[in-house]
């Protein structure tokens, strides 16, 4: 019968890759959280709330019922893509203006009930994929399985690097991005409210030395168990 998985992990760990590679294997919907706390921090930025380094809390929580967040599937790609109040802002939400504010805009209290919300009610399906920072030990505490995906942040900011090159975004330097991933690895640890850690009873994955194939196998064989 269908389960529940629960993958969390520092910034470009690779868990959205393996978390799309196992919905379309298992025929499970994939739901990325991330993308949803990016698109919060694009309309911040739409509107001004986020400027200078700094996020207006305020102003954006009194903002947030005005912030229609969806997921429609694109059947050339294979997955969802993430609309903010019917624009689809997929490619705008990975830009690094977006990066180096997401991780200010999730420490809200506010934003994170709100999405943590949506993301329950998305979760009431079972046949469920869902990746992010809180899932097995706020969203879904209850998940059947629970994944942790680490790597050396080295490893990580190379590989978000080859990604924005690979889109032509080229003119952020491997330097930028190797800082946006340790601020948001700082960030994610230490704020108040749901810091990133890993679930007691999750499965941690070290896949600075796994090629892509071995590590699916190696989960594949986790779900199957
Ligand atoms: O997964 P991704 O790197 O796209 O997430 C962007 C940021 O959103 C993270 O660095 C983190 O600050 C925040 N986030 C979160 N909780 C989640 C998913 C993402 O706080 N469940």
């Amino acid at each position: 019968s269908k389960i529940t998985i629960a993958i969390d992990g520092f910034s470009s760990t690779g868990k959205s890759t393996v978390a799309k590679q196992l919905a379309k294997e298992l025929g499970y919907i994939y739901v990325d959280t991330g993308a949803m706390y990016r698109t919060v921090a694009l309309y911040a930025l739409q509107n001004g709330f986020a400027k200078d380094g700094e996020v207006e809390e305020e102003k954006l929580i009194q903002d947030l019922s005005k912030i229609q967040i969806d997921f429609k599937y694109n059947n050339q790609l294979g997955f969802s893509e993430v609309y903010l109040n019917g624009v689809n802002v997929e490619t705008k939400i990975r830009e690094m203006e977006v990066s180096s504010y997401v991780s200010k805009v999730a420490s809200i209290s506010a934003v994170r009930q709100k999405l943590v919300a949506l993301q329950q009610e998305m979760g009431k399906s079972k046949g469920i994929v869902m990746d992010g920072r809180d899932i097995g030990t706020v969203v879904f505490p209850n998940a059947e399985l629970k994944l942790f995906m680490n790597a050396s942040a080295k490893t990580r900011a190379q590989r978000r690097f080859d990604e924005l090159q690979a889109k032509g975004n080229t003119e952020v330097s491997y330097d930028e991005v190797y800082e946006n991933v340790v601020e948001r690895d700082t960030l994610d640890t230490t704020r108040a409210d749901s810091p990133l850690e890993m679930a007691k009873d999750a499965i941690e994955i070290d896949n600075s030395n796994l090629s892509r194939e071995e590590q699916f196998d190696k989960i594949l064989s986790l779900v199957k168990a």
